[in-house]
């Protein structure tokens, strides 16, 4: 069985990432499992434990640290995420690759770990149709969507460890190019490996 590969999923907040993964995840189910995150944030309308997240104290969260639990952490917008070992391990196992949907430091600290993770960049198509999005969200204030704008070139700056940028204009297309990149990089061998398993020899 082929070994998964990871990948990381990153981009500005508001880009479109997280439908880009889903509708992935629809179209493409044995291509890649995503896994679920812990979050010391509480859930959102609609969200369930063990769904989108799991949901923990800063004390669980920083007993899980010191047990050694996490691939990476970060701290952001005030409260803690951080990627399971196991999670990532478990969907490896079964041979697929992993999709972590996750912030720019956590991306570089993953590559960082795991030298052969791959890490994508969602790009809006312009950095007003970023804003349009947000806004278009509802739930942000004239006064933050400023300050997203604000945060948009620090998170671009923190896009340079990235290796693949998409651009999210058109949903289809976007997911399209995600899939490409999974598939050519699971094709990507090594001579000597290929020409052993060929041969059952060196
Ligand atoms: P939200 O609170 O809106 O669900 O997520 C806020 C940000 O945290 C998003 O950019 C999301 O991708 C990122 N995030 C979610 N889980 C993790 C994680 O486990 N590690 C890191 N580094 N970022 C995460």
């Amino acid at each position: 069985m082929k070994k998964g590969k990871v990948f990381v999923i990153s981009g500005p907040s508001g880009v479109g990432k997280g439908t880009i993964c889903a509708e992935l995840m629809k179209k493409y189910p044995d291509l890649a499992a995503t896994t679920v995150s812990v979050t010391t944030r509480a859930p959102r309308p609609g969200e369930q434990e063990g769904v989108q997240y799991y949901y923990r104290s800063d004390e669980q969260f920083d007993k899980m640290l010191s047990d050694g639990l996490f691939l990476e952490t970060v701290d952001k917008f005030t409260h803690r995420y951080g990627t399971l070992q196991s999670e990532v391990e478990k969907v490896l196992s079964e041979g697929k690759n992993v999709i972590l949907e996750i912030e720019m430091i956590g991306g570089a600290n993953v590559k960082k770990r795991i030298p052969e993770a791959v890490l994508i960049f969602i790009l809006p198509p312009s950095l007003e149709a970023l804003t349009g999005r947000i806004k278009g969200r509802g739930s942000e204030t004239e006064e933050e969507i400023r300050i997203r704008q604000a945060q948009v070139e620090t998170e671009f700056d923190q896009a340079e460890p990235y290796q693949y940028f998409v651009v999210n204009d058109d949903l289809f297309e976007a997911v399209e190019r995600v899939k490409d990149i999974i598939v050519a990089e699971g094709l990507k061998d090594d001579y000597r490996s290929v020409k052993k398993n060929f041969f059952g020899r060196e």
